[in-house]
């Protein structure tokens, strides 16, 4: 992944994916609340197809600056929060969202912003067509939590031991003094169940720390957790059904370690009308074959490039093998995008999987995790 270098910009980071790299320093966080609070005009975006940490980070903290920044109902900031999806759609299961009115298209962010913020962005093309305003931002302050991130913003806030984007904006939203109502609490408290799997990834004491802070709102998690979880189109049951009929077990690959996966074609969902989003869910239960260590789907857009997610439970780093493919993510949880047969897609990541020299070509047993988070 090749590093942003805007000019005026000095504070880009060169490429790192040290997955040792410290938290924050105090210094960068004074540095996005010095802007933050000084800017005129906010931009706030979100890596494409959000999830519920990346789409529920950004909202809570849109709300937090629209808060700060009229607290007596006059509005002073501009804030455009968006993400770089052509078309343009908040995917349906996060339409709950409180703070949705503050989303504006791609085309609405200015072209050479003063100030943008990303949140769990992990590379620069991430950003989807917002990844050219993002290079010519003045100041472009990152925040994620992926250890694969290059660091490619002017003020990098990324801690790869952060269980979800949400932790890091949860304290972003503390140091700027703003008071976390229900409406900012659910999308955070959106960020930490869906990266944490519903405590089941990163069940830590300040996760569940931080759960309780967000409950004390009044929130109503079994509202939430209805909404991510368990209100699907009954079409997503017959892809499902589909999906998990085509499933191949190959004990043999992944070094030994057991490789499970299926594909989603675009052809099988459509026939139930139904959008790319729907088959996102496969992974999560292709991953519980006890006999493979990773899963694999293979998910068709419309425009016929195939979006793989990938799991591991702990014997393959599935990160690096996605980093290898132009994608992203942790160790345990990762993915890319790619155009080809999935016959081709599938022979390439079965080659990596099993290989014993990592991303960069040094050897290096490609079976053994590194102490990264596993967390998404
Ligand atoms: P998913 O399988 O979409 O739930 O994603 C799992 C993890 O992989 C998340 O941390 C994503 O940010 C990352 N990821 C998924 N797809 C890509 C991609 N095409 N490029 C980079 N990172 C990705
Ligand atoms: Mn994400
Ligand atoms: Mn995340």
């Amino acid at each position: 992944m090749t590093t942003a270098a805007a000019p005026g910009t000095g504070g880009r980071r060169a490429a790192s994916t040290d997955p040792s790299r410290s938290a924050v320093r105090q210094e960068d966080w004074a540095r996005a609340v010095r802007a933050l609070t000084g800017a005129g005009e906010i931009c706030l975006a979100c890596h494409v197809r959000p999830d519920g940490d990346a789409l529920g980070s950004m909202l809570a903290v849109a709300q937090a600056l629209r808060a700060r920044a009229c607290p007596a109902g006059v509005a002073g900031v501009r804030i455009v929060a968006s993400f770089g999806d052509q078309p343009f759609e908040v995917p349906a299961v996060l339409r709950f969202l409180p703070g949705l009115d503050l989303l504006s298209p791609p085309e609405a962010v200015p072209d050479s912003p003063e100030l943008m913020i990303t949140f769990d962005v992990s590379s620069v093309d991430r950003l989807g067509s917002l990844a050219g305003r993002a290079r010519r931002a003045r100041e472009l302050i990152v925040l994620d939590h992926h250890a694969s991130n290059p660091g490619f913003g002017t003020v990098n806030l990324i801690d790869p031991a952060a269980a979800a984007t949400a932790v890091l904006a949860a304290k972003l939203i503390e140091l700027l003094d703003v008071e976390i109502t229900a409406e900012i609490a659910s999308g955070l408290y959106t960020g930490l169940v869906t990266d944490t799997g519903s405590f089941r990834f990163s069940a830590t004491p300040q996760v569940h720390r931080m759960a309780a802070r967000l409950l004390e709102t009044g929130i109503d998690p079994q509202a939430i957790a209805r909404e991510l979880w368990d209100s699907v189109p009954f079409g997503y049951l017959l892809v499902l059904s589909a999906a998990l009929g085509r499933a191949v077990l190959e004990p043999a690959e992944a070094a030994g370690h057991g490789l499970v996966w299926t594909a989603v074609a675009r052809d099988l969902r459509v026939a139930h009308g139904l959008p790319f989003e729907v088959a996102e869910p496969v992974i999560d239960e292709l991953r519980r074959s006890e006999e493979a260590d990773v899963a694999i789907v293979l998910k068709e857009a419309d425009d016929g490039q195939w979006h793989v997610s990938a799991r591991s439970k702990g014997q393959v780093d599935v990160g690096r093998v996605c980093v290898a493919l132009g994608g992203g993510g942790h160790s345990q949880a990762a993915g890319f995008s790619m155009r080809g047969s999935v016959t081709d897609i599938m022979a390439r990541l079965r080659e990596l999987l099993s290989s014993r020299r990592d991303a960069s070509g040094l050897a290096g047993p490609a079976g053994v995790l590194t102490a990264e988070s596993g967390a998404r």
